[in-house]
């Protein structure tokens, strides 16, 4: 079984349309496939459309982003009720503070010398959520930065000049919206937050209390003492294990289906909720 929780498409950050990504997921022989847009589930319906005439299972998702101690964190909800009326609300709000965020980094970024940045920020979005990602993209596009990366470390990172506090639903406000809609919660990429292991074993510790199912361990790249260590802290904290390669567009050292697959020892998120039920949930 070939199984891929976390990735985008043009509703979001990616760069392939919900009917390209299924597609793409199809001719890596997936099984199942959860779309998790930032902030939007507005890729899905497509999404299953286009799935229904090919032969993959798509998976409702979405990746939330959440405040915990004025860090940015993303929780992936799962296998919920699409049109759960209190999440779908939860989103349109969240979709509003991205848009009010990205015209307060154009303005600060032009107190730092920057042209105006929203404008064709907001037409690189198109009709998807506006993300940090596209106002890099602008940035790039100018030449003022050459590498993607480049730019978060420049201007848009924590502490940055473009960098806006965090002003998003508390984390464990969205593990209850998920759980409202019927679906599981996942602590996205728990590494890439770049906090201490004491904070991260807070996070994790928090993020159990608010009786959030499961860590992403299963991801690209990462080291085994690392995979390790994550899994300790699952099984520490009775959540289950999800995986994802958080594909955003093709490149060679990120696919869809591909990640380091889940230890012996840790419970698989699908198997809290059945895989087949999944498919008619919306
Ligand atoms: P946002 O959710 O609008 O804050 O944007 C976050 C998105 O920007 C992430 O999902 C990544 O796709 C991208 N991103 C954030 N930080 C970095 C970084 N340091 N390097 C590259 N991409 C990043
Ligand atoms: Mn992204
Ligand atoms: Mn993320
Ligand atoms: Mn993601």
């Amino acid at each position: 079984m070939r199984i891929d929780l976390h990735c985008h498409t043009t509703i979001s950050d990616g760069e392939l349309t919900p009917d390209e990504l299924v597609i793409r997921a199809e001719n890596h022989q997936l099984d199942y496939l959860a779309i998790t847009d930032h902030d939007s589930t507005d890729a899905l319906v497509q999404a299953k459309a286009k799935a229904k005439v090919n032969r993959l299972f798509v998976i409702n998702g979405v990746e939330i982003s959440t405040n915990w101690e004025g860090f940015d964190i993303h929780i992936v909800g799962l296998n919920f009720q699409l049109t759960d009326p209190r999440l779908q609300q939860a989103l349109v709000i969240q979709r509003q503070k991205r848009d009010t965020r990205a015209q307060e980094i154009s303005r600060r970024l032009t107190k730092k010398g920057l042209e105006p940045v929203y404008d064709r920020a907001h037409e690189l979005a198109r009709n998807g959520c506006i993300t940090r990602a596209h106002i890099a993209q602008v940035i790039l596009e100018r030449g003022i930065v050459d590498r993607f990366d480049k730019v978060f470390q420049k201007f848009l990172g924590r502490g940055k000049p473009g960098y806006v506090s965090n002003q998003w639903m508390l984390m464990e406000q969205a593990v209850q919206l998920i759980h409202q809609a019927g679906g599981v919660a996942v602590l996205a990429h728990p590494l890439q937050y770049q906090l201490s292991n004491k904070w991260l074993r807070r996070l994790v510790g928090e993020f159990a209390d608010a009786r959030g199912d499961a860590l992403e361990i299963g991801v690209p790249q990462i080291k085994p003492d690392h995979q390790r260590w994550l899994s300790s802290l699952a099984i520490e904290h009775c959540l289950a294990g999800s995986v994802g390669s958080d594909f955003h567009r093709p490149a060679r050292w990120r696919e869809l289906g591909r990640y380091q697959p889940l230890p012996e020892n840790v419970t698989p998120i699908w198997e809290k909720f059945s895989l087949e039920m999944s498919c008619f949930v919306d």
